[in-house]
């Protein structure tokens, strides 16, 4: 079997998916994307498609480390997104080829469903507590939200208070019967840091996500000695080699890779099995589409440190399109009070519906994240 041609489409809301047909007839599918730069990624992916036209994709090791070591500069969110894509797309075609879902060739279950949550409240958090009401109905007992709006290095006492008030409601409102995260999502400097999680502490969240930014890493221990709350962090870091560095330093109790940023399936295998080896759990990152999140759930299956799934249903970001509008086998995805059991099809076990993407494709998106500014006018961290 020899690759014959990669061929991408955007779609809404802010996705880039990508076919890898090969000359047997199999297809498969990745999504390799950074949200705010799909067409950047997709001209690495298209660069990166010289080492594989005529390559057989069952070499899924051979490929990956051409794709990553064959360029002498590597990493970083474009490089790794777009041979994470193709990564899922390899392992989706092997799978197929061979008739088994992917778990399977990673050594099989080691659970027989996986946990998800649910995000609250969009970008500047608010309706928390209705929103939550709304997901408890459903059987979710777990969610995540923005802990802050746009946060000075060294803010007001009025700005902590603001971001206490919502968690203390959602507290007050469900006791313990739910857990929750709170997203710092790197709008936090390390002294505000310090404070909200001091005074974050007697609400007990289940986790604290990015309390500073992925590049002021060297916080995290610190900020871990200072509090008791799990810390959380991945999204913005991209391979193995990034990840050591962040165990070696300790401080973190959750790695979040993000399957289609991070390297793909064969990378976050490894990763989470480095973070094991640290007693780190495993929580992928996956605010974007069908074929990530079935990359996510095929590790969190056989990692014995997942503990939790994001997924994008009903996301704020999903404008235009929601998870499963390009999927075919709906059923597959359903979750059952928050869970989601092992996809049963081969490959990654999601069938595209290839003709709505080639009508979303014709009207592609463009989307950006906001830029955000403080009250002086200087840009904030979104
Ligand atoms: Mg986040």
């Amino acid at each position: 079997m020899k690759i014959s041609r990669l061929t991408t489409y955007h779609a809404a809301p802010r996705w880039l998916f990508l076919k890898v047909d090969t000359d047997e007839g199999v297809a498969g599918w990745g999504e390799p994307v950074v949200e705010g730069r799909a067409r950047t990624v997709e001209a690495a992916v298209h660069e990166l498609g010289d080492y594989l036209v005529g390559k057989d994709p069952a070499r899924i090791n051979d490929l990956w480390q051409t794709l990553y070591r064959g360029g002498f500069y590597r990493g970083g969110p474009v490089l790794m997104s777009a041979i994470a894509g193709i990564d899922q797309a390899l392992w989706d075609i092997k799978g197929k080829a061979l008739g088994v879902p992917v778990y399977q060739l990673l050594g099989g279950l080691v659970r027989e469903q996986m946990k998800t949550y649910r995000w609250v409240g969009g970008d500047r958090p608010a309706e928390l507590v209705e929103q939550i009401r709304g997901y408890r109905a459903l059987g979710f007992d777990t969610f995540k939200f923005n802990g802050t709006e746009e946060l000075r290095l060294v803010d007001s006492p009025r700005a902590v208070d603001a971001a206490l008030t919502r968690v203390a409601a959602v507290r007050e409102a469900f006791g313990d019967a739910i857990d929750f995260g709170v997203d710092f999502h790197g709008r936090v400097g390390a002294p505000m840091a310090r404070v909200l999680l001091r005074e974050l502490e007697p609400y007990r969240p289940l986790f604290v996500e990015e309390p500073v930014l992925p590049e002021q890493a060297e916080h995290y221990p610190r900020l871990a000695a200072a509090s008791a709350i799990p810390l959380a962090a991945g999204e913005r870091m991209y391979s193995r080699f990034e990840f050591k560095r962040v165990l070696e330093a300790g401080g973190l109790s959750i790695l979040q890779p993000d399957l289609s940023h991070a390297g793909g399936i064969s990378e976050c295998v490894k990763i989470a099995a480095m973070a094991e080896a640290y007693d780190v759990a495993l929580a992928p990152h996956c605010p974007l589409g069908p074929v990530a999140l079935a990359a996510c759930l095929h590790v969190d299956f056989v990692a014995h440190n997942a503990m939790l799934q994001e997924q994008s249903i009903g996301i704020h970001y999903n404008q235009g399109a929601d998870l499963l509008d390009y999927v075919l086998n709906r059923d597959d995805f359903s979750c059952e009070d928050g869970h989601i059991r092992a996809l049963p099809r081969p490959g990654l076990g999601v069938e595209i519906d290839e003709e709505r993407l080639r009508r979303a494709h014709a009207d592609p998106p463009d989307w950006r994240n906001p830029v955000w500014r403080h009250a002086d006018g200087s840009v904030a961290e979104w």
